[in-house]
């Protein structure tokens, strides 16, 4: 890889690769490796931890004192914003959508212990709302970082780009090739990355993202706000390199009811890779993408002696938000 941007230790890196011996056999192939970026350690592990190393380094370069976020009330992003400012001695604000309960729960009640400040509004906040958010902070004499939905920035992405290099020396050392990186994709800082981690270590798999949800605020289609993440990903490493819309793989047929809301793909997925392997997936993003892919396997999308490398990107608070849903078979 050619140029290392300075980052902000978060993540316990690299996180382990495995095989899911038990899954692999119950379904008659093909072999299913998994990536546990659910153990990446910022207070219970994602793949925001990876994006926030390069995005709170450059906060820091820039003598900021407060980040400042959005997402849902339920955020894997906005939870480990907030603890990676408490690790980097930082304030943290975050505009979540919805409406606040009364005893928070899941990533919420982490935001509370991280002691972010919060604020409440009907949609995650657009860049112009964060911009006027952090212009008040600065006439109370803060100095705002504002950090995009997601982390999916330049620098967010460069964290998957880095993180394809590390799989690259495990599958070396595992003597493994892989086939597909399947995962799920929504504000498209990890796919992006992927992509360009993929084009710099001449990875020759299929790199398919499972979307989640479509983002309201999007310039263009989600393709093209990929082909620009990787691109500009690539700038910030001094690289000059196109991407396409073409360039990504996006698969749209597991979307179900809507954000967050748990169906039958989900609690599936859950309860499956739970008796099977003792792993948790979150109810939002993995079950859904692991769902996607169980259901691509079912319907032979995949040859028996193809490697499948499934990668965990998190969420385990949000688990205990949705414990009805899961439970109710
Ligand atoms: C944010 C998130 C994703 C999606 O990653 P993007 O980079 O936003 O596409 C997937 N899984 C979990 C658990 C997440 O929190």
């Amino acid at each position: 890889m050619p140029y290392l941007k300075s980052r902000f230790p978060l993540a316990f890196l690299p996180t382990p690769v495995h095989e899911l011996k038990n899954l692999s056999k119950a379904l008659g192939g093909p072999k299913i490796l998994i990536k546990r970026d659910d153990q990446t350690g910022l207070a219970f592990g994602g793949n925001k931890a990876r994006k926030l190393e390069f995005v709170v380094a450059d906060a820091i370069q820039k003598g900021a004192d407060t980040l400042v976020t959005t997402g849902a009330i339920q955020s894997n992003h906005c939870r480990q914003t907030a603890a990676a400012a408490c690790m980097a001695g930082m304030r943290c604000e975050l505009v979540l959508a919805g409406k606040e309960p009364e005893i928070p729960q899941g990533n919420l009640f982490l935001d509370h212990l991280f002691k972010a400040r919060l604020s409440w509004q009907t949609a995650s906040a657009t860049e112009k709302e964060l911009e006027q958010l952090a212009e008040s902070l600065r006439r109370e004499n803060h100095k705002p970082y504002v950090i995009p939905i997601g982390a999916s920035n330049a620098l967010g992405t460069l964290g998957y780009a880095y993180a394809m290099q590390e799989l690259k020396e495990q599958m070396q050392a595992l003597q493994l090739n892989i086939d597909y990186i399947i995962f799920a994709s929504c504000s498209g800082g990890t796919q992006a990355g992927m992509r360009l981690g993929a084009e710099l270590i001449n990875f020759k798999g299929k790199i398919l993202g499972i979307n989640i949800a479509k983002l309201d605020q999007l310039n263009g289609t989600y393709e093209e706000c990929l082909a620009t993440l990787s691109h500009d990903a690539a700038k910030v490493m001094g690289i000059q390199k196109q991407f396409t819309p073409k360039d990504f793989s996006v698969n749209y047929d597991y979307l179900g009811q809507g954000y967050a809301i748990v169906g039958a793909l989900e609690r599936e997925a859950i309860h499956l890779l739970a008796e099977k392997e003792g792993i948790l997936l979150d109810p939002v993003y993995t079950s859904r993408a692991f769902g996607g892919m169980l259901d691509l396997i079912r319907s032979k999308q995949f040859s028996k002696n193809e490697t499948i490398l499934f990668w965990h990107t998190g969420g385990t608070p949000a688990l205990f938000t949705h414990i009805e849903k899961i439970w109710n078979e």
